[in-house]
């Protein structure tokens, strides 16, 4: 993959597995108290590091520990750092399985790529992920809602203050435990809508997963948490556009005329990322049809899901204000790996609420058919080619 035939490209045979000797292993904790994000490191790290002169170095997994980085990295001084996040899944057979991981290496790639990372091989990256999810596999639990985040990075390590693309790469990958995102029932999320923060732009770089996309946001979301919002729903352009989210993508869903329903969500125009869990919203309202007897129909226990016609476009604030006052707004939802349903209760905007919708259980039966089918093909209950094992 390396524009110069000569540089080592990744690869997995090289691969040296120091595994923590027995005593260190971390005691698991309890999965009840596993909160996303926050719940610690496994036992295991991977490392391939790329220089100049060789290329990819041999890849090695092994314990968990600090990284040892020339103060000069460019990664401290002009944030040459992208990253990744997917979950691993223990089937029923009870292998672990990854969830559209292809889908992640590509954008993995296209992000590197954009702030100029020397490039490396997705398949050859993807077969070592699937090693160490294996050699930590016993931190997933076999219980619904729980799994192993993973989350790949890759920073650029070239020693030297002058303002240029980092020749010198590594890529690390860590992985943490993680319970479900609602543990007690769906619990719908209050946003506050700005215009004058903007996450992305176009030109700009809101379509990959860029670190230095994120630090700006933390201040802006810290001011709607003080006004008592969850999270931002960011706002783009005189006209107002709806972007995304917090750091999810965004959906509506709307009644038309004929009973059917439109679920609606910003097309990919730049300043959206390009969500692994967005995509498979969009594919499997494309093929839900609303006869039940359907492998590919959607449902929930309760209701019929009417036809679903999943479109990509541009929408305004000002659409969400009419469509609520024509009471055809029914749902609308963040989509991402970590909840990936997050529904939406309210959003304040010009110093109003709007108010969403109600449903009894938190969630409306549009969001809540599409996030079953998503956990039952994530936790093996259904058979799809989005799940991949690791072997
Ligand atoms: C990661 C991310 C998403 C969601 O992507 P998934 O692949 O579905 O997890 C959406 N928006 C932003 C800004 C993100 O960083």
């Amino acid at each position: 993959m390396s524009d110069n035939p000569t540089l080592l490209d990744i690869d997995p045979s090289k691969l040296t597995i120091v595994r923590a000797e027995p005593h260190v292993l971390k005691t698991i904790p309890p999965p009840e108290t596993w909160v996303f994000g926050q719940s610690g490191s496994t036992d295991h790290m991977l490392i391939i590091e790329h220089d100049p002169e060789m290329g990819w170095s041999a890849p090695v997994i092994k314990p968990y520990s600090p990284l040892t980085l020339d103060p000069a990295s460019s990664v401290f001084h002009y944030a040459t750092a992208v990253f990744e996040g997917m979950k691993a899944f223990r089937g029923p057979d009870d292998k672990p399985t990854l969830f559209r991981p292809e889908m992640n290496m590509d954008r993995f790639a296209m992000s590197a790529e954009r702030i100029a990372l020397p490039p490396f091989n997705k398949d050859a990256l993807l077969a070592l992920i699937k090693q160490l999810v294996l050699v930590d596999e016993r931190w997933i639990p076999s219980r619904t809602g729980y799994s192993m985040y993973v989350r790949p990075v890759y920073i650029g390590t070239r020693p030297t203050v002058g303002v240029q693309a980092s020749t010198h790469g590594m890529i690390f990958v860590i992985m943490s435990p993680t319970g479900p995102y609602f543990p007690t029932g769906f619990k719908p999320i209050s946003l506050m809508a700005r215009h004058d923060f903007v996450r992305a732009w176009p030109g700009g770089t809101g379509e990959y997963k860029l670190a230095l996309n994120y630090a700006p946001t933390f201040k802006p979301q810290q001011e709607a948490a003080s006004q008592g919002y969850q999270q931002i729903l960011w706002l783009l352009g005189d006209e107002r556009r709806v972007t995304e989210v917090g750091q999810m993508n965004f959906f509506v869903v709307l009644k038309r005329s004929d009973g059917e329903i439109d679920l609606i969500t910003p097309a990919l125009d730049g300043t959206i990322l390009p969500g692994v869990t967005r995509d498979c919203i969009l594919s499997l309202a494309g093929t839900h049809v609303p006869d039940a007897s359907s492998p590919s129909s959607l449902s929930t226990s309760t209701r019929p899901i009417p036809r679903l016609h999943p479109q990509e476009r541009q929408f305004t604030i000002s659409d969400i204000v009419s469509w609520l006052e024509q009471g055809v707004l029914l749902e609308a939802f963040g989509t991402g790996t970590a909840s990936i349903i997050c529904p939406v209760s309210k959003i304040g905007w010009e110093g109003k609420d709007l108010i969403l919708p109600e449903y009894e259980e938190g969630v409306g039966p549009v969001s809540k058919a599409l996030w079953e089918r998503i956990v039952e093909i994530q936790e093996g209950r259904r058979e799809s080619e989005w799940s991949v094992k690791c072997e």
